[in-house]
């Protein structure tokens, strides 16, 4: 069996949180060199380290808490998300399809890491509901209830679907959310998540060097695995696969996020991360994301801007007063909010590409082995341990000297794995009674 159709990485059996490699890597272990210090190169770092791998990991910029100096990884509101995430929609059903299975294989890891308590409070990674309202009752957008089906179909815990929860969260009838779902979702404090994933790849063994590469990995491809005596390549560096994959289609969609105390003291503690997506508004200008970071600190978002680059964002900007002001008709104890003085606002870049994510082997030679995981957008903490299964994968593939194929070819929906095959085709009978016992009296699921 290639490890391309292993099944699902699983905590515990394939990778632990333990400071020391599960399996130690043995004499001659092949070296793989990774680009990029955020949550897609440290998590992939991971992985590789687990499986007996050396590691080193290359980066411009590793994880850091000066002002300004943080990593697109620290920025991210870091609400785990069944695709398309808040902020978009996907272009490709290639990367759409994979992206429901990387997805699930970081919830049940994120879970897994949320229930031990020590290693909660080393990680910031906790479970906690998160709810999704709805402009109208989701059976009228075709698109959001097959997305409903699929989510429960796929085994997140504590789905539940009711019309109760706009009373129960608070938010202003006005606003218009007539319909909402709520899940248990990982939701990792980012900052606290990254020093901890930068720790632990240290203590399995990963040395790191801090260096800017600054053009095509390929060309330099032979360079970089003599200095560094590395067997394989591993790009993973979130926006600039435009430099070093030569990918013209990598673009930002910037965002941002206002930090306010959620002590309870100027208004009723949020204990749920309540979200309109913009896929379910149809306006990637109407989002709604209000995520609890941690015990202290509430998120409140969101927009996406596609290709602003610049990071000068500002409270008084006008799109970050009208997220402000939007949230506050949405639920309107945050007027009473008071803000995060040591750090108010993040500003990042959220790394797109035309095609969506890209986990895929370089093809422009035929003996380049170089894998890219690149373009997570909107969900790289989403996606990170599925797409690091799939790097693990085609590194294997490229040590032992299998042609690359692009992912269109690798991921014929036929091919995907069994349980995302299921998703969308058949809905369990205990999901759909389930759907049926919480809908609005007048709504019924499509059978
Ligand atoms: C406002 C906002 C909200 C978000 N919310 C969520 C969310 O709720 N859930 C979610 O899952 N995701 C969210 N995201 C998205 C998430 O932040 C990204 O998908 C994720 O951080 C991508 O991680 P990465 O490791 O690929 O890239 P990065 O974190 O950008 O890391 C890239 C690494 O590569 C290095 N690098 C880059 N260029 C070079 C170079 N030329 N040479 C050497 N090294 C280089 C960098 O120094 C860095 O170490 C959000 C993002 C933003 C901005």
């Amino acid at each position: 069996m290639s490890s391309l159709d292993s099944p699902r990485l699983t905590l515990w059996r394939d990778i632990t949180p333990l400071p020391s490699p599960l399996i130690h890597p043995p004499p001659f272990s092949p070296h793989i060199l990774v680009i990029g210090g955020g949550v897609t190169g440290l998590v992939s770092s991971w992985v590789l380290l687990d499986k007996g791998y050396r590691v080193t990991v290359l980066a411009k910029d590793f994880v850091s808490d000066e002002p300004g100096k943080r990593l697109t990884s620290q920025i991210a509101g870091a609400l785990w998300e069944f695709p398309p995430a808040v902020c978009g929609s996907h272009t490709d059903r290639i990367s759409l399809e994979r992206s429901k299975v990387w997805c699930m294989t970081a919830y049940h890891i994120w879970d897994g890491i949320a229930d031990i308590k020590q290693l909660r409070d080393d990680s910031g990674v906790r479970m906690m509901p998160s709810t999704f309202f709805f402009p109208s009752a989701i059976e009228e957008d075709p698109d959001q209830f097959d997305k409903m089906e699929e989510m429960i179909a796929s085994g997140v815990r504590g789905f539940r679907r009711s019309t109760q929860i706009m009373e129960e969260q608070k938010v202003d009838p006005e606003y218009g959310a007539v319909d909402a779902y709520q899940l248990l979702a990982p939701i990792i404090d980012t900052d606290k998540g990254m020093h901890w994933l930068t720790s632990l790849v240290r203590s399995k063994g990963a040395k790191f060097v801090t260096r800017e590469i600054d053009c095509d990995l390929l060309d330099i491809e032979e360079a970089l695995r003599v200095e560094f005596k590395a067997d394989a390549i591993v790009n993973a560096t979130g926006l600039q696969g435009t430099t070093l994959a030569g990918d013209n289609s990598c673009y930002p969609i910037r965002g941002g996020l206002i930090r306010v105390i959620n002590d309870g003291a100027n208004f009723p503690k949020v204990e749920a991360a309540l979200t309109i997506t913009a896929d379910a508004v149809h306006d990637s200008s109407e989002i709604i994301f209000l995520v609890p970071r941690n015990d202290n600190i509430l998120l409140i978002g969101g927009f996406a801007e596609p290709h602003e680059q610049s990071l000068d964002l500002t409270l008084d900007s006008p799109i970050v007063k009208r997220m402000r002001s939007r949230c506050e008709a949405f639920l309107p104890s945050l007027k009473k909010a008071r803000l995060d003085e040591s750090y108010p606002f993040a500003q990042g870049l959220r790394p797109f590409r035309q095609r969506n994510v890209r986990v895929e082997r370089e093809l422009r030679s035929k003996k380049s082995r170089i894998v890219h995981s690149y373009g997570q957008g909107g969900a790289g903490w989403s996606l990170s341990f599925g797409c690091a299964q799939d790097v693990l994968a085609l590194v294997e593939e490229a040590l032992s000297g299998v042609q690359a194929r692009p992912m269109a070819e690798m991921w014929h929906v036929s091919q995907l794995d069994p349980c995302t095959r299921a998703l969308g085709q058949a809905v369990s009978n205990t999901a759909l009674v389930a759907i049926e016992n919480r809908a609005h009296p007048k709504l019924r699921p499509r059978i």
